[in-house]
């Protein structure tokens, strides 16, 4: 008998021809996520992967491998042989083990069966491991509806025995699908935004924009604590540290007090596109939803998204505070993202932002200011932090 971990990928397999070009990536990733924890040797059976542990690391190795996009189910197993008899004692043990850390009454076993050889059917099996775990273990019972507890037996090339599935997050292994630039704040919203979109299969950068010293290194610390805890979930990433400091200096010097925000947000766009072009970076992504704050009303997000060709995603533009915070507690950022410290946006805020600007206005607002040189000055003087997960 061996300890293993099983993982099942869902969408994957629906990826025809391309599967194993799915499948290389997500085994890449896992690979990576465990590296730590010695070697563990990773192999396929017949339609799922399995790791290799044992008692003393499959905890660890399961809550890694439980945040690699791409995996659906997690699983501790039995591996055991194809024997009958192995296969109803483990199932035991998997019970005995089950009832001594909750309260079980009854119980289910379900067999599948992707090896067509072995001699039973799986409603065969299931019924006779069934039959000899309610005669070896006292105050249980079958309800085959809703059972207390399932009993999986999987027989493959080796036969599987385990009580849990796992929910992971699904989605694609990160780096199936291009890369996106995410504009990273140390909000709430944008390291949700980020993770939705590297669930997508995007790998990540992202861009960061301060005005030091007016905001604090602090509050530039707590950016990458921010980027950290999203590179467990999409690796190693690069973090671009833009200050603007000087360009909202200029902004509030030339331009109407009330078109700050979205002048400054245009500014974020146009820099963020030409680091990314220059990287070969597909996509934008913030983390704006429809109606949030002032500049996220319909034709204030009109106006940021004329500042750039590149495409720009918004997977939060639909969903209300409470449902991206509850995404911000589930990839634990939300702990982070609420420590008080000052962002850039906060350092020259209009007392009344514009709410419906026209882009003629803001255009011509611009056109006082040197937007390039303004631009180069400041992607010239950017630093590059490399955040390893
Ligand atoms: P919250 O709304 O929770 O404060 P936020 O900072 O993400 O979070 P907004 O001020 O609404 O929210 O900004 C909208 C989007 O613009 C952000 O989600 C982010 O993508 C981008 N953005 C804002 N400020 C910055 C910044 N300082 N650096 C990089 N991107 C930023
Ligand atoms: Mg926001």
């Amino acid at each position: 008998m061996d300890k293993v971990v099983s993982v099942s990928f869902g969408e994957l397999a629906l990826k025809g021809l391309n599967r194993s070009f799915f499948e290389d990536k997500l085994i890449k990733r896992i690979r990576n996520v465990i590296r730590d924890i010695g070697k563990p040797y990773i192999y396929r059976d017949q339609g799922k992967l399995y790791i290799e542990a044992n008692e003393g690391n499959i905890k660890q190795i399961i809550d890694k491998v439980k945040k690699v996009f791409g995996i659906v189910l997690v699983s501790e197993c039995y591996r055991i042989e194809k024997d009958m008899d192995e296969m109803i004692k483990y199932s035991i043990s998997e019970v005995e083990e089950a009832i001594r850390k909750r309260d079980i009454k009854t119980f289910k076993v379900e067999c599948k069966r992707a090896d067509k050889k072995f001699p039973m059917n799986s409603m065969e099996v299931a019924r006779k491991i069934g039959h000899h775990i309610l005669q070896s273990v006292d105050g249980i019972s079958v309800d085959v509806h809703k059972p207390d507890l399932f009993v999986y037996v999987d027989i493959r090339g080796k036969s599987y025995i385990y009580t849990e599935k796992l929910k992971a997050f699904g989605g694609l292994p990160v780096g199936t699908n291009g890369k996106g630039m995410l504009l990273l704040s140390g909000g709430i919203d944008s390291p949700v935004a980020g993770f939705m979109m590297a669930k997508r299969g995007l790998r990540l950068s992202a861009v960061h924009y301060h005005s030091y010293p007016f905001t604090s290194e602090r509050a530039e610390e707590k950016v990458k604590s921010l980027a950290k805890i999203l590179s467990n979930y999409c690796g190693s990433f690069k973090l671009y540290s833009v200050n603007i400091l000087k360009i909202q200096k200029a902004i509030n010097e030339n331009c109407p007090e009330d078109e700050m925000t979205l002048l400054s947000r245009r500014f974020m766009m146009k820099i963020a596109e030409k680091i990314a072009i220059k990287n070969d970076v597909d996509a934008l992504i913030t983390g704006e939803s429809m109606g949030q704050v002032a500049s996220q009303t319909i034709k204030g997000l009109n106006v940021t998204n004329s500042a750039v060709n590149i495409p720009v995603f918004r997977p939060l533009i639909g969903m209300d505070k409470t449902e991206i915070t509850e995404i911000a507690n589930v990839i634990d950022t939300f702990e982070t993202s609420i420590l008080p410290y000052e962002d850039c946006c906060t350092v020259f805020l209009p007392k009344h932002p514009v709410t419906r600007p026209k882009l003629e206005d803001i255009e011509n607002s611009e056109s006082v200011l040197d937007v390039d040189s303004l631009i180069n000055e400041a992607i010239s003087e950017m630093e590059i932090i490399r955040i390893e997960d």
